[in-house]
């Protein structure tokens, strides 16, 4: 997968199992609200397996903090990272 694809989803799994969370936590809704956290919960953790997975330098491999601004070169090889 594209790194770049791989931290889009990231984020969106991010914000959308939070608001999931958040949903069913403080509304009644017909799931329920130990099965909408662990629905939430579940999305989240997805959203950040995945990143761990693919957001990496295309050149060596090294792993990527996802969180913050992404660093314009590697910085264990020092090759741009023009994803
Ligand atoms: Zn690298």
């Amino acid at each position: 997968m594209n790194p770049k694809l791989s931290l889009v989803i990231y984020r969106i799994c991010l914000y959308v199992g939070i608001a999931v969370i958040l949903i069913v936590a403080l509304f009644d809704t017909p799931i329920g609200k130990g099965a909408g956290i662990a629905i939430g919960a579940v999305i989240t953790l997805a959203g950040a397996v995945q990143v761990n997975l693919f957001y990496k330098c295309p050149h060596c491999g090294q792993y990527i903090n996802p969180r913050g601004k992404q660093p314009p070169k590697c910085p264990k090889c020092g090759k741009d990272l023009n994803w």
